[in-house]
């Protein structure tokens, strides 16, 4: 794992979303690591900000996922706080979120363990004086190649 990246403020996490969409060419999967209020929807927003979408985005804790259709695919937001049970999300139909060409970020995902694909890239965030610590881990060859792209 790489040293730690110091993130100061709310508009420095969106600029990490923005730099990891760019990393990830917009496929894959991201597992987010990190407890309540970390950032985790923040760096969200500023990745489906940076990939076109201009409505909001907020957490979808209760619908567990949230599609948005962009410029040049769907990005699946996951937030698996409130699942009580990985197999419920054989009910949301969950391989079908998973293909070749999407990108799913996945807030809270050891919720989800058993059920959710390896990640290809984990980050984690930490708190750190008034703002937030992130470190990450790559997890595959497109996390590897991802990993080497994000220079925050
Ligand atoms: P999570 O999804 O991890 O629960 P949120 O993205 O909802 O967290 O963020 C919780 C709060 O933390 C928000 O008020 C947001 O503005 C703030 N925040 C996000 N990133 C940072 C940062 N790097 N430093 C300080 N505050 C931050
Ligand atoms: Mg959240």
């Amino acid at each position: 794992m790489q040293e730690t990246v110091f993130i100061a403020d709310e508009a420095a996490m969106e600029h990490v979303g923005a730099v990891l969409l760019e990393a990830m060419q917009q496929r894959g999967v991201v597992h987010l690591q990190g407890d309540l209020g970390m950032g985790k929807t923040t760096l969200s927003r500023g990745l489906l900000r940076a990939a076109g979408h201009q409505g909001a985005v907020k957490s979808p804790t209760y619908t567990l996922v949230e599609p948005y259709d962009v410029a040049q695919g769907t990005i699946y937001h996951f937030d698996l706080y409130r699942l009580l049970d990985p197999e419920e999300l054989e009910y949301l139909g969950i391989r079908d979120y998973f293909t070749e060409d999407s990108l799913a970020l996945i807030e809270w995902p050891d919720k989800g363990q058993g059920l959710l694909p390896e990640p290809d890239l984990e980050l984690f965030l930490t708190p750190q004086d008034e703002g937030r610590a992130l470190r990450w881990q790559a997890h595959s060859e497109h996390g590897a190649v991802a990993a080497e792209k994000l220079q925050l």
